[in-house]
């Protein structure tokens, strides 16, 4: 029998995301929620597990996502739940839920947390990753959907990312779409050969989603497909128009794409989606996407309410963000470093070290170490400018010696006076 063990890994397409890579991830986060606070937005947390139904209902059993994503698992009772692949259709169930639509409308909510999808891992395709997203519920105004598009480009923007495109199309509503599916399943009939076979397939189900195929084979048939743009019906041609005048207001670049439609059943009129505009940018898909969805809250049971929202994809910032050189966020790393000698000032450091955090300062330690030498050694490679050196004698003399890195100085302190001392010094 052999001895040797098999390595446990992580799964494929989930990953751990290190300390090192914190900074990326939290700039998103600050981003995203210093925005909803400035537009009045609440924070919703909703479970991870869900009801399955939810998102057959919801985000439609043909989607992709239904279709081929879910983590779905019977529970011991034989309840048939999943591990959320998207937020909006739990954010409208909460809606509902908690009778958020007897309360002033909109009701705006924002939302940060793991999504699952079993999807193949490739670049800027996990299988856990992290969405953020606002939602506007109970509106039907297409300011609505422009403040949507305005507060996801601000989150880039904010994060510090350039170059960014917002690619923007209406895919109608009940009235129109319909009318217009027929159409391209008549076109694309005729020209069934030369689709891919998932096109061929979806040429039954959506034809609409053959818009967004990306196969190579499919790309020129696509060109000369009807457009929806063509053929709106009034009341989403004036919506989408308004849309437009709205971004137009704002330094925003935007372009038409005829062939986007996003793969969720629910969006109605407005779907939009971001990029970073470069090689790289391109290569991790969609930043942000997002759109109109007048029918979900009614889909799901609730009362007939218009709404429109965004999701974006953490990860696929956070990768883009990597490939930058980053200014540091204003840093709360440690500028001091507290030195320990023998047990007694050990004992001693705990009550100081709860003293530095009551003042909120940061300060750095290992009391496992011993040596003076390591410390200091310690404190060099970190670049932390101040030492604080507190032996046996010093504990017992109730003082503290403050050693300045930069310039090899040493100045002896009572031990109660020094925090307030190393308050001033470190705001200098
Ligand atoms: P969707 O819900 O598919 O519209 O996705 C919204 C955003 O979530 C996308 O623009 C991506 O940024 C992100 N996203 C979707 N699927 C994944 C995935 N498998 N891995 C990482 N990010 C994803």
């Amino acid at each position: 029998m052999s001895t040797k063990k098999a390595k446990i890994q992580s799964l494929s397409g989930m990953h751990d995301i290190l300390p090192i890579d914190q900074k990326y991830f939290q700039r998103v986060f600050k981003a995203v929620e210093g925005i909803a606070h400035f537009y009045n937005f609440g924070r919703i947390e909703t479970p991870i597990l869900e009801d399955a139904e939810l998102f057959y209902k919801g985000t439609g059993a043909d989607t992709e996502i239904v279709e081929k994503q879910m983590y779905t698992f019977r529970t011991k009772g034989g309840d048939a739940v999943v591990l959320r692949p998207e937020w909006t259709p739990s954010i409208v169930r909460a809606y509902i839920e908690h009778g958020m639509q007897t309360m002033p409308q909109p009701v705006k909510l924002w939302y940060y947390g793991p999504c699952f999808r079993y999807e193949r891992p490739q670049a800027g395709r996990y299988r856990q990753f992290h969405q953020f997203g606002f939602e506007i519920m109970g509106d039907k105004s297409p300011s609505m959907d422009s403040q949507i598009i305005q507060m996801s480009y601000d989150v880039l923007k904010e994060a510090r990312l350039k170059n960014l495109m917002v690619e923007i199309n209406s895919i109608g509503d009940s009235e129109c779409r319909p009318y217009f599916k027929k159409n391209l399943m008549n076109y694309f009939k005729s020209r069934r050969s030369s689709l891919c076979p998932d096109c061929q397939r979806r040429l039954k189900q959506n034809p609409l989603r053959i818009l967004d195929c990306k196969e190579e084979k499919c790309q020129k048939v696509k060109t000369d497909a009807p457009q929806i743009i063509n053929h709106l019906c009034e009341g989403c041609h004036n919506h989408f128009k308004k849309v437009l005048e709205f971004l137009d207001e704002t330094e925003i670049p935007y372009s038409l794409n005829p062939y986007l439609v996003r793969g969720l059943d629910y969006y109605t009129k407005t779907v939009f989606e971001i990029f970073e505009n470069t090689p790289e940018g391109r290569l991790q898909g969609a930043l942000l996407g997002g759109g109109r969805y007048d029918n979900l809250v009614k889909t799901l049971g609730g009362r007939d309410t218009p709404a429109c929202g965004v999701a974006g994809g953490v990860e696929r910032i956070a990768n883009v963000l990597k490939t930058k050189e980053l200014k540091p966020l204003k840093s709360d790393d440690a500028k001091i470093f507290l030195a320990q000698l023998g047990d007694l000032a050990k004992k001693k450091s705990l009550k100081l070290l709860e003293e530095f955090r009551r003042a909120k300062i940061q300060i750095m330690e290992v009391l496992s170490k011993d040596s003076l030498k390591s410390q200091l050694g310690m404190a060099n490679k970190l670049g932390i400018k101040y030492v604080l050196i507190f032996g046996q004698k010093e504990a017992l003399d109730r003082e503290i010696v403050l050693r300045d890195m930069d310039n090899g100085t040493q100045e002896t302190f009572k031990l109660s006076d020094i925090v307030k001392e190393m308050k001033k010094k470190i705001k200098k």
